[in-house]
């Protein structure tokens, strides 16, 4: 199995850049905000209790999100990778998928980032909104708490890569095809 995770503050990316790469390299596309969200469409008391925590910005918990998580990589547990987007969001986080991913014989190979800067992120989260209908991309106060909660809680999972030697990074501004080209280009060197 060849694992990686997309990395990079809402806004900057990582949803549309995972869809071409599925396609080039035959991988799972594990995102843990889609999961979320086709849970809270389900209308279920669980969907009820994520909406209350992510439609402010705010992070649901670890144990829930775990739980979600672990149950699609074990669906999907014959194919020949994923590209994680969303996951891990936290230290804890990541030190847990090291654990899973060791106990089925596989790892994180490297984590990618897309570097894009907050007044960007914000721009283009506030225009997806009008198109999205997610209740998280239309307010300012919202998305603004969410780059908030991302510079304090996720960007400490980036030294946790780099501890590992693992982290890489691409710039996430330019044409959506430059951007990708870039991303192939490190996608194949490390593979
Ligand atoms: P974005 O990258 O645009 O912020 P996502 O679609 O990845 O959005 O996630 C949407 C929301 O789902 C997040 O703001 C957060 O509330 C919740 N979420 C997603 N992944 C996780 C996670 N690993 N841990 C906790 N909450 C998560």
């Amino acid at each position: 199995m060849f694992n990686f995770v997309i990395f990079g503050p809402p806004g900057s990316g990582k949803g549309t850049q995972s869809k071409n790469i599925i396609a080039k390299y035959n991988l799972v596309h594990l995102s843990t905000g889609d999961l979320l969200r086709t849970e809270q469409n389900t209308g279920s008391e669980l969907g009820k209790q994520i909406s209350a925590l992510i439609d402010d910005g705010n992070f649901v918990p670890d144990e829930m999100i775990q739980k979600i998580f672990k149950a699609f990589l074990f669906e999907n547990k014959n194919s020949d990778g994923f590209i994680l987007d969303g996951f891990p969001r936290n230290t804890k986080q990541a030190a847990w998928l090291d654990n899973l991913l060791e106990e089925m014989n596989s790892e994180v190979k490297f984590m990618l980032a897309l570097e894009v800067d907050d007044d960007e992120l914000k721009r283009r989260i506030l225009d997806r909104g009008k198109i999205s209908g997610r209740p998280d991309d239309q307010n300012e106060s919202i998305v603004e708490t969410r780059i908030t909660v991302y510079n304090k809680q996720t960007i400490p999972v980036k030294e946790y890569y780099e501890n590992q030697n693992k982290f890489h990074s691409v710039k996430g501004v330019g044409k959506p095809d430059e951007v990708f080209a870039n991303i192939c280009g490190i996608i194949d060197k490390l593979k």
